[in-house]
């Protein structure tokens, strides 16, 4: 009975059934109606018991089911009153709950989300994807020269050219900083540097116009493949070993994870290319 009865409480709070105001009008008139139903119920009883046992001269009244409509009538509107007031004040939390929650998961300059929804979104992406690190070369500069807040601009516009070239497919967040995480389903390794690629070329072959400044970006990625078992994290180490690589070899590339062994052993081969 007490589980029975928290079960109900539970339902009756739960705040993702309060999204509309009809949600609440159903509530309120369908748990008024039970309510009254219920004070009809403890009207008889309350008349036997107290009737039986003497108390304060109770008997029952002569019309019974005339005593039921005053019942409903007193019991229903105020059941009603208290439970559309608990129904909008749910509704109210729900709808900050929800706001909350969507805050907590978007970067508010960007308007992406953020590493901890990129990492929950990581998680139930379908196996096999693709992950890819991206971070904009030489940022710091970009403040240095131009103002913090040209280089905010930067960053809003660059995560939207990134958000257009590449797709729907794809979901694209602020990691943090001048960094955005990519991940995208895995249509062989090529097609993924291909796109990759060409956003970078994009991004590299055009000027912002930000504040009456001409300010040049590039960016350079680490891309790694996830299949098997190589996990959510050692993908992002691999990405991240790939992008420093890509800084290292010069910037304003991509560098593939499956590649690093290759690339590091021609860096070798030519380290004066290596000046990060
Ligand atoms: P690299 O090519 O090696 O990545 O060089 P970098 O200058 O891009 O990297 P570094 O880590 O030295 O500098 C990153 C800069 O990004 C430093 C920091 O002040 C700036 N930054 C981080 N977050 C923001 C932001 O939200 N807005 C602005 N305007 N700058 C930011
Ligand atoms: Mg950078
Ligand atoms: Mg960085």
């Amino acid at each position: 009975m007490g589980s029975q009865l928290q079960a109900w409480i539970d339902k009756s709070i739960d705040t993702g059934a309060f999204s509309r105001r009809s949600d609440v009008l159903r509530f309120a008139l369908t748990r008024s109606l039970w309510t009254s139903f219920a004070a009809v119920l403890l009207n008889f009883v309350v008349y036997q018991v107290f009737g039986r046992l003497g108390v304060l001269a109770v008997t029952l009244p002569p019309n019974p089911w005339a005593d039921c409509v005053v019942t409903m009538f007193v019991a229903g509107p105020i059941c009603f009153i208290a439970y559309y007031t608990v129904g909008r004040a749910i509704m109210a939390l729900s709808i900050s709950r929800d706001a909350f929650e969507r805050l907590s998961r978007t970067d508010p300059l960007t308007g992406l989300l953020n590493r901890r929804a990129f990492t929950d979104a990581v998680a139930t992406f379908q196996v096999p994807y693709v992950i890819a690190v991206i971070d904009i070369d030489r940022f710091k500069s970009i403040n240095d020269t131009h103002g913090h807040g040209a280089g905010d601009t930067v960053l809003v516009e660059v995560a939207a050219e990134l958000r257009a070239a590449l797709g729907s497919e794809s979901l694209l967040a602020r990691l943090g900083g001048e960094e955005f995480g990519v991940v995208m389903p895995d249509r062989g390794r090529d097609t993924a540097l291909a796109m990759l690629d060409e956003a970078r070329a994009m991004l590299a072959n055009s000027l912002f116009d930000i504040e009456g400044q001409q300010i040049a970006v590039t960016f350079s990625a680490g891309l790694s493949r996830a299949g098997g078992e190589h996990g959510y994290s050692a993908l992002l180490t691999d990405a991240d070993r790939a992008l420093y690589l890509a800084k290292a070899a010069g910037r304003n590339r991509i560098v593939h994870a499956d590649d690093v062994a290759a690339v590091t052993a021609a860096a070798d081969r030519a380290p004066q290319q290596l000046a990060g």
